[in-house]
């Protein structure tokens, strides 16, 4: 790849069919990059690989393919960077942790779930618990007296340090990593590597210069930009977009089966209608006309698109439903 040139992702994690909020997300990611000429990467983030079958993340593609939203590497279309399935990169995960054990940062914890949630610890905006440090010192002899009872998890210690950063989207955000974050998970107890490593180590290593991706990631990013400092790799820029709602104000969500691919497949001829309810939604049109993807390429502009949540209307609810 030209030094310099842009490079955008879809990251999606293959646990269910698409909704309309991960389309929302996979359209916002692929016009961002087209708009500014850039290529698009497709990444499946199948970490726990037991959630998310080979099966689903065929019909994504698939999903991806019908509305026109093609990645130029990726998936099972394969790259330069790949292989593109995260189940797939562990090696890659295991160098990055060496880096970091390196650096004294990490340690195994042996707290359950059970454990930190009964524990007087503070509650964070996104429903995490802020770590309370319970392993955090434990002496070897402690360590190895527990390993035997179950394995650990393994977390990454952070410093009482504000990470700040300019969301492309959203503008100026900060978080103390402390108060407001916690030493946080690098490695499930069962093995898996977590999500905030992987994403860092990954977008790094496929050339992604922006990351577009759900508001409700927006507190993963000190985190990240924290990870790129110390694995010492460029970060991208990161915009943050809104997530829909229901008419009720309630979020969509996959568990929920809200207005999947399939469903909305079932129910339209094309995309076009359901890209042109998006690209009005968003403010990319005047109105809710059927369009293409390439389309709404010219029309792409991050100040156009609204900043908070985005409701559904509900007569176009009822039309997809
Ligand atoms: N895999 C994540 C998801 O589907 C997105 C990760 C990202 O875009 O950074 O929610």
């Amino acid at each position: 790849m030209e030094k310099g040139a842009i490079k955008g992702r879809f990251a999606p994690t293959p646990s269910g069919r698409m909704h309309l909020g991960n389309l929302l997300c996979a359209l916002l990611a692929w016009l961002s990059a087209r708009a500014e000429g850039g290529r698009v990467v497709l990444r499946i983030e199948d970490l726990d690989a037991m959630r998310s079958p080979r099966s689903y993340a065929d019909l994504l593609e698939d999903d991806l393919r019908w509305l026109g939203l093609f990645w130029d590497e990726g998936g099972s279309s394969g790259g330069p960077d790949g292989p593109y399935y995260q189940s797939e990169r562990t090696a890659l995960y295991q160098a990055a942790l060496a880096r970091l054990e390196e650096q004294g940062l990490v340690y195994p914890c042996f707290c359950s779930r059970a454990q930190l949630h009964a524990a007087q610890a503070p509650h964070l905006s996104d429903g995490r618990v802020l770590y309370p440090g319970t392993c955090r010192d434990l002496t070897a002899q402690e360590v190895a007296q527990r390993r035997r009872q179950r394995p650990p998890a393994l977390r990454l210690r952070v410093p009482d340090e504000t990470v700040s950063f300019v969301d492309r989207h959203l503008g100026p955000y900060s978080e103390n990593l402390q108060q407001e974050c916690g030493d946080f998970l690098i490695r499930r107890s069962d093995g898996v590597f977590a999500y905030q490593l992987a994403v860092v180590v990954d977008d790094a290593a496929m050339g992604v210069t922006q990351v577009v991706r759900g508001a409700d990631l927006l507190s993963s990013t000190p985190r990240q930009l924290y990870l790129y400092r110390l694995l010492g790799l460029p970060s991208p820029t990161f915009a943050h977009i809104p997530l829909l709602t229901a008419p009720d104000g309630r979020r969509l969500s996959k568990r929920d089966g809200d207005l999947d691919l399939g469903a909305i497949r079932r129910r339209l001829p094309g995309p076009e209608p359901l890209l042109g309810l998006l690209g009005w939604l968003c403010g990319l049109l005047e109105r809710a006309e059927p369009v293409r993807a390439q389309d709404l390429v010219p029309l792409f502009s991050w100040d156009k698109i609204p900043q908070g949540d985005l409701s559904l209307p509900a007569a176009l609810w009822e039309l997809l439903e």
